[in-house]
C-alpha cells in the first residue's frame, strides 16, 4: 500500500476522458407497486439528454423523481423502468454501459480503518490497469487528490474526515479509472455553504475534461445554479424545464411567470415546480414536450432544427458517432489478486480496530473463566455428569452467539459499501465473499483456543490430545457456521430487524439440539424428529458427546456423596439416547450445513445486489404485502 505522493508525478492526461458520452432517454417510465391500486407511476415518459463535457444537474421539489431518474439512467435500477436510454445514439447495453459509467450515491460511506491514501491505493490496485507499475496508480492518485484538493488528508482516517471531505473521497474512487460518465445522487447534501460551491467546482472541472457530470441536487444556492452548464427541471415525475440554468428565468417570462429581482432563479422555478404560483405544471410540460425540447437561450427560444431532430429521434448520423471507448483497464486483475487485495484490507481494518479486538479477547478470557470455574474439576467427578452436559451445551450456545452478534450487527452496513463497490464493479462478488470467510478464521481460531484451553483444563477434562482436539474442532465448527447463519441473515435484512431475527431464529436451534435426551426418541412425532437434525447445535453436542464421554473408564463417585447414579459414561449416554450416534456422521452433517448456509448466504447476497427474476417477483410481492400492512 505503500506511495510517496510527495515524489509522485502529476500528469494531464488522466483528467480528460478518451471518449465522449451523451445519454438520451424518451419516454422514461417508472413505476413501483402500491397498495391494493396496483402501482405508482414515479417518472412519466420523460424525456431528455446529458452531454459529455457538460455539468448537468436534475432538480426539483422534493418527491419530484429526481433520484429515481438518477438512479434510472446510471442503471440502478431498472427493473421496474420502461423507455428507451441511448449512448451517442445507440441504445443502449447495461452490461457495457457499467464499465464506462460509475455511480456515487448520496450515502458517502467509504471504508473505515483506512486512510485516505490506503483507500485510494486499494482502489487503484482493483480498478487500474494490472501492468500498471506503481509509479503510475501514485501518480494517478496524486492528481486526483490534488484536483480534489484532498492532499492534505492523505494520512487521515476516512471516519475522521469532515464531511465535505468524506464526499470528495468518494467522488475520487471513483475518478481513478477515468470513468467517462458520473452519475451522483445529492453531493451537496449535508455540506455546508463553501464545501457545497467547492464541489460542485470541482465536478464542473472534472466535466470540462470531457466527462458527462449529471448530478441531482435539492435547492442550490444562485452561485451554484449559475455554475451548472445544463439544469433538468422535475415536477410530479415529468420534466418542466432543461437548458442553460439562469436561461430558465427567461423561459418562464414568457410564460409570464416573472421571477422577482434579487430573488434565486433556481428557488423560483422549485416553487413554480411546486404549485406555489398555480397550476402551471402541466403547461411547461408541454412547452418542452416533457423533456423533448432544450431551451438554449435567451433570443433563441428552442433548439435548431437539426438539433431538434438529435434530441427527437434520439439518433446521431452515423458519420458522427464516436465509438465507446472505456477507460476500464484493458487487462483486468484476476480473481486471485482482488482476493488477496481484499483479504488485506479486512485484516488491515481488523487490526486497526484494536479497542474491538482487545474487547474479544478479553470476553473470551473473562468468559472462560467464569465458565471453567462455575463446573470447576467436574469433568472428573462421577456425581457431576449431568452438570458436565450442561457445560458442553453452554460451550456451544457461547460459540452460537459470539460469533453471530457482530454479523448481524456489522454486516448490514458493509453491505452498503459492497453495493456501492460492486455496481461500480471494483470486484467480483465471489473474491470478496471468499475473502470475508478467510479473514475471520485466524480471529475464530485463536479466540476459540483461548477460551477452550481455559474451559477445558478449569473443568478437567480427559487430558488427551485427540479428545481435546476433536472438542476444539466441533467448537470451531459451531462457531463458523453460526457466522454464516449470522451473515445470511444480515445480508437480507436491516441492523435491527438482524439484530431481532438473529437470536429469534437461534431459539429452535437450541432446543432442538437437546429435545427428546433421556428416552422416548420414538414416541416424538416424526416432523419434529427431521426438525431436530437440521438443528447443527445437535450434531455438535452429539459430536461433543461422543468425543468426551465414550470410551472412558468410570469415574470416582465422591466421599461426600453416597450415590453417583452416572460414574459410568456409557451408561449416561445410554441413559440420553446417544449410544448409536457416529462422531463422522456428526462432523459429516456440520461441514454440510456450513456449505449449505455459506452457499445460502452467497446466493442470497448475490440476489441483494443483482436479483434475478424469481428475487425480483419476490420483491415485489413482500412490497404489495408491506404496502397492505401499512395501510
Ligand atoms: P426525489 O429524489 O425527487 O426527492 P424520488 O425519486 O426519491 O424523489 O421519489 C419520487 C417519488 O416516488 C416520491 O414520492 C417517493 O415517495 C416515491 N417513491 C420512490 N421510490 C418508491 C418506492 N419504492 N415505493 C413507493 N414510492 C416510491
Amino acid at each position: 500500500m505503500e506511495c510517496d505522493l510527495k515524489t509522485s508525478r502529476r500528469t494531464a492526461c488522466r483528467l480528460s476522458a478518451d471518449s465522449r458520452i451523451d445519454i438520451e432517454f424518451q419516454d422514461l417510465s417508472y413505476t413501483v407497486p402500491e397498495g391494493r391500486n396496483g402501482s405508482k407511476l414515479i417518472l412519466r415518459s420523460v424525456n431528455g439528454r446529458f452531454q459529455s463535457g457538460e455539468l448537468s444537474a436534475i432538480l426539483g421539489p422534493s418527491g419530484a423523481g429526481k433520484s429515481t431518474l438518477l438512479n434510472v439512467l446510471a442503471g440502478y435500477k431498472v427493473h421496474h423502468a420502461t423507455g428507451q436510454v441511448s449512448i451517442n445514439g445507440r441504445l443502449r447495453n447495461l452490461k457495457d454501459f457499467g464499465k464506462i459509467s460509475r455511480y456515487i450515491m448520496q450515502d458517502d460511506l467509504v471504508q473505515p480503518m483506512l486512510t485516505v491514501q490506503e483507500s485510494m491505493m486499494v482502489a487503484a490496485n482493483l480498478k487500474l490497469d494490472l501492468n500498471a507499475t506503481q509509479q503510475e496508480k501514485c501518480n494517478a492518485i496524486q492528481e486526483i487528490l490534488d484536483l480534489l484538493r484532498l492532499t492534505s488528508t492523505v494520512d487521515t482516517r476516512t471516519t475522521e474526515l469532515s464531511g465535505g471531505q468524506r464526499k470528495r473521497l468518494s467522488i475520487a474512487l471513483e475518478l481513478l479509472n477515468n470513468p467517462p460518465v458520473l452519475f451522483l445522487d445529492e453531493p451537496t447534501t449535508g455540506l455546508d455553504d463553501l464545501s457545497c460551491s467547492q464541489c460542485i467546482a470541482l465536478l464542473k472541472q472534472i466535466a470540462l475534461g470531457g466527462r458527462t457530470v449529471v448530478c441531482s441536487i435539492h435547492t442550490p444556492s444562485a452561485s451554484i445554479f449559475s455554475k451548472f452548464d445544463s439544469v433538468y427541471i422535475m415536477s410530479m415525475g415529468q420534466c418542466i424545464y432543461q437548458g442553460f440554468g439562469l436561461d430558465v428565468v427567461f423561459f418562464l417570462s414568457n410564460l409570464d411567470l416573472h421571477c422577482p429581482k434579487h430573488y434565486n432563479p433556481a428557488d423560483f422555478i422549485i416553487e413554480v415546480a411546486s404549485g406555489e404560483y398555480g397550476n402551471y405544471q402541466e403547461k411547461l410540460v408541454s412547452t418542452i414536450d416533457n423533456g423533448r425540447i432544450k431551451y438554449c437561450e435567451k433570443n433563441d427560444t428552442r433548439l435548431t432544427e437539426s438539433e431538434r431532430k438529435f434530441s427527437v429521434n434520439g439518433i446521431y448520423a452515423e458519420d458522427d458517432t464516436p465509438e465507446i471507448h472505456s477507460n476500464y483497464p484493458k487487462e483486468k486483475l484476476g480473481w486471485m489478486q482482488q482476493y488477496k487485495i481484499l483479504l488485506m484490507r479486512m485484516w488491515v481494518q481488523m487490526w486497526r480496530d484494536k479497542c474491538y479486538m482487545l474487547l474479544r479477547v478479553i470476553l473470551h478470557i473473562i468468559t472462560g473463566v467464569l465458565i471453567g470455574n462455575v463446573y470447576l474439576g467436574m469433568g472428573v467427578d462421577g456425581s457431576k455428569t449431568l452438570f458436565v452436559f450442561g457445560f458442553y451445551f453452554i460451550c456451544l450456545i457461547f460459540f452460537m452467539y459470539i460469533p453471530m452478534m457482530p454479523c448481524l450487527l456489522q454486516f448490514p452496513r458493509e453491505f452498503q459499501l459492497i453495493k456501492r463497490e460492486h455496481f461500480n464493479k471494483w470486484y467480483r462478488l465471489s473474491a470478496y465473499f471468499a475473502a470475508l470467510t478467510t479473514s475471520t478464521l485466524p480471529v475464530h481460531l485463536v479466540l476459540g483456543c483461548i477460551y477452550v484451553m481455559l474451559v477445558y483444563f478449569l473443568t478437567n477434562q480427559p487430558m488427551e490430545l485427540n479428545r481435546l482436539s476433536m472438542f476444539y474442532f466441533i467448537c470451531m465448527m459451531t462457531a463458523v457456521i453460526s457466522e454464516s447463519l449470522g451473515l445470511l441473515i444480515a445480508s437480507q435484512f436491516s441492523i435491527v430487524n438482524s439484530v431481532f431475527v438473529g437470536p429469534v431464529i437461534a431459539v429452535p436451534f437450541m432446543l432442538l439440539a437437546v429435545y427428546g435426551f433421556g428416552g422416548g426418541y420414538y414416541s416424538i412425532p416424526k416432523w419434529i424428529r427431521i426438525a431436530m437434525y437440521c438443528s447443527y447445535l445437535r450434531y455438535s453436542l452429539e459430536g461433543l458427546i461422543q468425543t468426551m464421554l465414550t470410551g472412558r473408564e468410570k469415574l470416582a463417585c465422591p466421599e461426600h456423596e453416597e450415590f453417583c447414579i452416572y460414574t459410568d459414561l456409557e451408561y449416561f449416554v445410554k441413559e440420553i439416547g446417544m449410544q448409536d450416534n457416529i462422531i463422522w456422521i456428526d462432523i459429516a452433517a456440520l461441514v454440510v450445513i456450513y456449505l449449505i448456509f455459506r452457499g445460502g448466504f452467497y446466493y442470497l447476497l448475490r440476489q441483494r445486489l443483482s436479483p434475478n427474476k424469481t428475487f425480483i417477483a419476490l420483491a415485489y410481492v413482500g412490497r404489495l404485502v408491506k404496502a397492505q400492512f401499512a395501510r
